[in-house]
């Protein structure tokens, strides 16, 4: 599904495709959610089962946003079509000042493209970083192999915690705290530092690929909650087109204060659940927690801002 070519509908359908609104100043508050996860990434459903929890919570516009990948987009837009209008996704590590900033990517699909290319690199210097791990171990006289960290990781990504796993059964930790302390972690003598789009970078990487960017739940930059105002004015310089203030985590006091904030600088004010299935219980998609409602004039404002 090569999204970042896909001509977008004519306005005039996809506003005759949703409900029809009252014709007076009140317009129904139709909800969306632009941030949810499925089992490509860290999340514990299939795409299909995430699009169809949106439809069932009466949403009119659903986001696919698992981590740094594309994978589930065709199967969630193939559960989607005609019943709830999808949005391709993608949620970005990236650093920010050093930061590890979360970017949620919106209309990227998964196909070639500046973006998408990027990621690709990205995802092979991961693995490398795990080959010269293991060689820097190998180099303090702790016999491990990749064999054996392939084979503890399944068909999951490779990661630190299961290299950790096998120094414990070389006896060379005596668990996985101790394998970080001693030669994982940050500055350790075994630590490799991670690959990380910059975040300008990575805007304007989306926006080359016919994408718009939104920082996802903004409280993971900012030093304090008084903190909020400054950083967004930060991260607007970034030429993010949204800041995602309706937040599951947020109560519904702070999402409004931040959306005006948000809505002060020109930026809009994105939300979505964060939904993960059965890792994240107690969030559903759409909903949140019970109080989260995401408004559907976001996804009308972010569309404008296309490249
Ligand atoms: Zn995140
Ligand atoms: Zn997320």
């Amino acid at each position: 599904m090569p999204c970042q070519n896909r001509r977008r509908e004519p306005r005039a359908w996809r506003i005759a495709a949703r409900p029809a609104q009252p014709a007076n100043h009140y317009r129904l508050l139709v909800p969306v959610d632009l941030h949810t996860h499925s089992t490509y990434s860290d999340g514990t459903m299939s795409p299909t089962s995430v699009v169809e929890r949106a439809i069932a919570a009466g949403l009119s516009t659903i986001a696919l946003t698992d981590h740094d990948c594309f994978e589930g987009l065709e199967e969630a837009g193939r559960a989607a079509a005609g019943r709830i209008d999808f949005v391709p996704g993608v949620e970005l590590s990236v650093d920010w000042d050093g930061r590890a900033m979360h970017l949620l990517g919106y209309w990227i699909g998964d196909g070639p493209g500046p973006l998408q290319d990027a990621l690709v690199e990205i995802r092979e210097s991961r693995a490398t970083r795990n080959v010269d791990i293991v060689e820097a171990l190998r180099g303090m006289g702790i016999a491990i192999t990749l064999e054996e960290v392939l084979e503890e990781a399944g068909h999951g990504v490779i990661g630190r915690p299961h290299i950790a796993a096998v120094l414990c059964r070389h006896g060379a930790a005596e668990d996985i705290r101790d394998a970080f302390d001693r030669y994982l972690g940050t500055g350790r003598p075994a630590y490799r530092p991670r690959k990380r789009l910059l975040a300008a970078d990575a805007v304007a990487l989306a926006r080359e690929s016919g994408g718009v960017t939104s920082v996802a739940h903004p409280h993971t930059v900012a030093e304090s909650a008084e903190g909020y105002r400054e950083v967004f004015g930060a991260v607007a310089a970034l030429g993010v087109e949204g800041i995602e203030c309706h937040y599951v985590d947020y109560s519904p006091d702070l999402r409004r204060q931040l959306a005006s904030w948000a809505d002060d600088l020109g930026v809009i004010p994105t939300g979505g659940s964060d939904y993960h299935g059965a890792y994240k219980p107690g969030i559903e998609v759409g909903v949140g927690r019970g109080d989260l409602a995401v408004p559907d004039e976001i996804v009308e404002r972010l569309e404008d801002r296309r490249p």
